[in-house]
């Protein structure tokens, strides 16, 4: 089944398009198009201002503050935010823990987090991969033990991304270590202002502080911030991972991404001519431009077949692969483009501190630290061996 955009869908195209140019603040577009550092605030921000539009949550129901758009009208977003180069939503709250709240989470709980969540007041954060525990995510241990109306928390959490920013962390932790390891598994909402927590950096490839290690010391949590029932947490922390490897296809950023490299492309050149007129690089662009428009074609095939009520199923894994592929080859193509101008080193110009890049040529200076950076991406959201296992498994039947 193919997507076919309406009459509708494509006066829905222009508006979005003509209020991102409005008010999307340049400095943080500037930031996404040059590849530069987004802070704190740059996306607290931005997830405010789309808040008070009723735009941070495309996909909610409209029962909880959600715009009610369908499924092709999500796709024109998330297209058009990545072609103009908007800072992202993070999906720890709106796409992750929100989906597992509406449907296995209690009133208390929907109303407390859901507005919270929606508005970008709490920033979420999550818990699930232990040293040791990332593939196999069911062997994790951190220990919750039942004390009266509370679970006092002991263990510890690894690649908690953006967790020294966060209020709130979804969790995963060990509530019968007897039980099958899937079955002694509960979901629980921590405040990360709990004493006894504690949030300790670790520092990437490029030098930069965006993901961390959580260790819980004693960490008292009351039993009303378990969601659902004890020991259940698994079939929720399962049904989270589907949604989060809805987005990772990012087709509108890879887009956007493609064009700056054919840009970069253009200005170097080979032998007195542009980069782009060289054969062989240009066979290569055009080989990673070729998948991208497959990629799309796929993703908008699963979103139409999404729209006639299914969830998102294994067909994700496809998208996660494809996309991060094609992500990471970009960065390689663009590093490939600049030779040389991509060795200079200069954090103060990746946070926006320096208007100039040590080394003199700011396209080329932000891109060795994307590329390093964009190593992550066929790790996180479940790696991409572990995705293809998924579709050997559930789509191929192997
Ligand atoms: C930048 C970044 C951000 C992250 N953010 C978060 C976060 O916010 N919260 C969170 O909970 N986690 C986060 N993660 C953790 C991420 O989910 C795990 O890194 C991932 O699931 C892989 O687990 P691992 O690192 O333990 O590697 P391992 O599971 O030890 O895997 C090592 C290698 O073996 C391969 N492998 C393992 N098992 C199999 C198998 N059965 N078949 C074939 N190959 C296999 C893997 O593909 C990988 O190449 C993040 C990771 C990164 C890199």
């Amino acid at each position: 089944m193919d997507l076919d955009y309406t009459p509708a869908d494509d006066a829905f195209r222009a508006e979005i398009r003509a209020w991102l140019e409005a008010n999307l603040p340049q400095a943080m577009r500037d930031k996404v198009l040059n590849h530069k550092r987004l802070s704190r605030d740059d996306i607290a921000n931005w997830h405010k201002l789309l808040g008070k539009k009723g735009w941070s949550a495309p996909a909610w129901p409209a029962q909880w503050g959600g715009p009610g758009w369908t499924e092709a009208q999500r796709h024109i977003w998330d297209a058009e935010c990545g072609r103009i180069g908007a800072p992202p939503v993070l999906p720890f709250g709106v796409s992750m823990v929100a989906p597992v709240l509406m449907k296995y989470g209690n009133e208390a709980q929907k109303r407390r987090y859901l507005p919270r969540i929606l508005s970008g007041e709490d920033w979420w954060c999550q818990g699930y991969s232990e040293p040791g525990s990332g593939s196999d995510l069911a062997s994790l241990r951190t220990r919750a033990v039942r004390e009266g109306d509370r679970y006092v928390v002991n263990g510890q959490k690894t690649w908690t991304t953006l967790g020294q920013h966060a209020d709130m962390m979804f969790c995963l932790v060990r509530t019968d270590p007897a039980a099958k390891k899937q079955e002694g598994i509960s979901f629980l909402l921590i405040d990360m202002k709990t004493p006894g927590i504690t949030v300790r950096p670790i520092i990437t490839l490029d030098e930069d502080h965006e993901v961390n290690e959580v260790f819980f010391e004693d960490v008292k949590v009351p039993v009303e911030n378990l969601v659902g029932d004890e020991n259940r947490g698994w079939t929720y922390a399962k049904y989270l991972l589907g949604h989060e490897r809805t987005g990772i296809a990012r087709v509108g950023a890879s887009n956007r991404e493609l064009a700056f490299l054919k840009g970069v492309a253009l200005r170097q050149k080979k032998h007195g001519k542009p980069l782009l007129e060289d054969p062989v690089f240009a066979a290569r662009v055009a080989a990673v431009e070729i998948e991208l428009m497959a990629l799309e074609v796929t993703a908008e095939r699963v979103i139409a077949s999404a729209a006639g009520g299914r969830g998102p199923g294994p067909e994700a894994s496809m998208l996660k692969i494809k996309g991060t592929e094609i992500q990471q080859a970009l960065t390689e193509l663009m590093v490939d483009a600049v030779g040389p101008l991509a060795a200079p080193f200069d954090p103060a110009f990746l946070e926006g501190e320096h208007e100039h890049a040590a080394g003199g040529d700011d396209d080329a200076a932000p891109l060795a630290a994307y590329y390093f950076n964009y190593r992550k991406t066929s790790i996180y959201g479940g790696s991409n061996e572990i995705q293809k296992n998924i579709i050997s498994q559930m789509i191929l039947g192997i």
